[in-house]
């Protein structure tokens, strides 16, 4: 014979409810443009591991991701990249 409780288990998941600009901090998600930026940076430095230095970036108008690419080329080696999408809200 089985017998049976009953217990109430909590569950937490994550949901995407603001899109700040890495840059100027500003609320993206709010703003009344409908498109901004979403870039993906990494490198090849660490073989197998080099996926741990996938970064996600993301900029509210051209002008911040100029200032964040720029920011970026000063440290970038040969192997880096920086992937840029226009993204549609
Ligand atoms: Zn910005």
């Amino acid at each position: 014979m089985k017998r049976y409780k009953t217990e109430e288990i909590t569950v937490k998941k994550e949901t995407l409810y603001k899109v700040l600009c890495d840059e100027c901090k500003k609320d993206i998600s709010e703003s009344e443009d409908n498109l901004y930026f979403e870039v993906q940076t990494g490198h090849s430095l660490w073989g197998n591991d080099s996926y741990e230095s996938n970064k996600e970036k993301d900029y509210c108008s051209k002008e911040c991701l100029r200032i964040g690419f720029e920011k970026y080329a000063l440290d970038a080696y040969k192997t880096d990249r920086f992937e840029i999408e226009c993204v549609r809200k």
